[in-house]
């Protein structure tokens, strides 16, 4: 299978990690051809944002220019453009302005959004935490709050330092721990007309345990941690509704509020509804074992937009590494239909899952039988994990610069309220809640 030019062209729709993964393995091989296609021109490393969201990383710190990444790779061509349909027949993918790319193979790589579950005024009202641009919209929400509650300190009885967070997974914990480090270490010193016991941050999960996918004992270990640090946790309840100035819970408590972080489940991104393809569980398509989509020849699936089986049919989890891996699996069976060769059933090595719960604080599940580490030992296995993960030098030097940083000394990173009109809150019309929970 090959174009004018002798190559087979690929084309890949998303530059995360399984994205990546898969250009860079067929970038070595000078019979292919690939475009990769992204509605931004950088590589985001979605398992910091909440660091970029709570002032300890700069946005630099984890983007990489995907033209960077490929400059040295003449066969692999980066453009930037939001993809709106798939046609798995002929293999084209058509971009919102109408052009179109047609290919030997079709990658489909587009990553999750967030799922609000039907929660009225949740999309509208809340922060999620799943895109750079939502991380710094987010920090400068925390930061609007410190100022405005500083000004005026009578907004505190309206919730101005109410953090809300919902969803009790690594993402939901790993923000909570982080923002309240961010209040202790900021409010005594910089916010001096602020107490840090004025500031309320609440974790609220419909389950009943913190980290669900972790075992028992980094439940408890977690749930330790964030009492430790103040937060207070509501398990074994929903959130009904969000609304400007409040949050309301299934048992019937509202918390003013004027932050609420929205971690509470993702869904496949919405192309996989515009692909035509089957979907299956929180819209992921549905891909036979070998990644590739049934029925349709010459389209594979990776990363977190598809549901990947493992190998007692399972689907695996949305990680980074079942992302990077399955990208690099997806190029190998690419190129063995190019070949004329049979592909290959993917096969995840697990290296474990790990969340970080504030400065020093950590739980790892280390490799295949997830070996249990807590800690200052889970938070050094946490550090060299995401470094090594992490896509250019630069980045990875800077990050253990801030890192380091923050580990010695409570002086925080990039404290920048840069999205002060996103952030913005209209104190006049927003409603003073009735009830509040103390
Ligand atoms: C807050 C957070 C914390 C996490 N923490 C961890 C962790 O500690 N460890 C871990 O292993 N995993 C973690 N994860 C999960 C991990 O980040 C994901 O599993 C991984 O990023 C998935 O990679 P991907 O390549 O499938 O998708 P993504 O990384 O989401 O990449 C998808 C890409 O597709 C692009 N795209 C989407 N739609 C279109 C379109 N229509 N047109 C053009 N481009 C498009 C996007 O811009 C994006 O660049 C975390 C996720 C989040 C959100």
């Amino acid at each position: 299978m090959s174009d004018g030019n002798g190559q087979g062209h690929v084309v890949i729709v998303g530059g995360g990690f399984a994205g990546v993964g898969c250009a860079r393995a067929l970038a070595k091989h000078d019979a292919v051809r690939v475009t990769l296609i992204d509605r931004n021109n950088y590589h985001q490393f979605q398992p910091l944002l909440y660091q970029v969201a709570t002032s300890q990383l700069a946005p630099s710190d984890i983007a990489y220019s995907l033209r960077k990444l490929f400059r040295d790779r003449p066969n692999v061509d980066v453009k930037l453009a939001e993809i709106a349909a798939v046609d798995p027949a002929t293999r084209t993918v058509t971009a919102a302005d109408g052009q179109t790319w047609t290919s030997d193979a079709v990658v489909l790589a587009a990553g999750s959004r967030p799922n609000f579950f039907r929660t009225p005024g949740a999309e509208s009202d809340s922060f999620p935490l799943y895109t750079l641009d939502q991380a710094t919209r987010l920090r400068s929400r925390i930061l609007t709050l410190f100022e405005d509650a500083d000004r005026s300190p009578e907004l505190v009885d309206r919730g101005a330092l109410n953090f809300v967070v919902v969803g009790a997974g690594a993402t939901g914990v790993e923000v909570a721990g982080a923002l309240a480090d961010l209040i202790s270490d900021t409010m005594a010193l910089e916010y001096r007309d602020l107490a840090v016991s004025a500031a309320r941050i609440h974790l609220v999960d419909l389950g009943h345990v913190l980290l669900g996918p972790f075992s028992e004992g980094s439940h408890d270990y977690a749930a330790k941690v964030l009492q430790r640090k103040g937060v207070r946790t509501h398990l074994g309840v929903a959130v009904t509704a969000v609304r400007p100035g409040e949050v309301e819970l299934a048992d019937g408590t509202t918390i003013p509020t004027h932050c609420v972080i929205w971690g509470g489940g993702i869904q496949a991104a919405e192309l996989a509804g515009a692909t035509g393809l089957v979907q299956g569980r929180g819209g992921r398509l549905m891909v036979l074992p070998d990644l590739s989509v049934d029925g349709a020849p010459g389209v594979h699936a990776a990363g977190d937009v598809a549901n990947i089986p493992d190998r007692h049919g399972e689907p695996l989890p949305q990680l980074g590494s079942v992302a990077l891996q399955s990208g690099t699996w997806v190029a190998d069976n690419v190129l063995a239909d190019f070949a004329g060769k049979p592909r290959k059933a993917f096969h995840y090595h697990d290296k474990g899952i790990m969340a970080m719960i504030g400065r020093g604080a950590a739980v790892a599940e280390v490799g295949p039988h997830h070996h249990e580490l807590h800690g200052h030992i889970a938070h050094t296995a946490w550090l060299g994990v995401h470094a090594g993960l992490m896509t250019g030098v630069r980045n990875r030097v800077d990050a253990f610069l801030a890192w380091g940083w923050d580990a010695f000394s409570s002086g925080r990173g990039p404290q920048v309220l840069d999205r002060s009109d996103a952030a913005r809150i209209d104190w006049e019309h927003e409603q003073a809640p009735e009830s509040a929970v103390a």
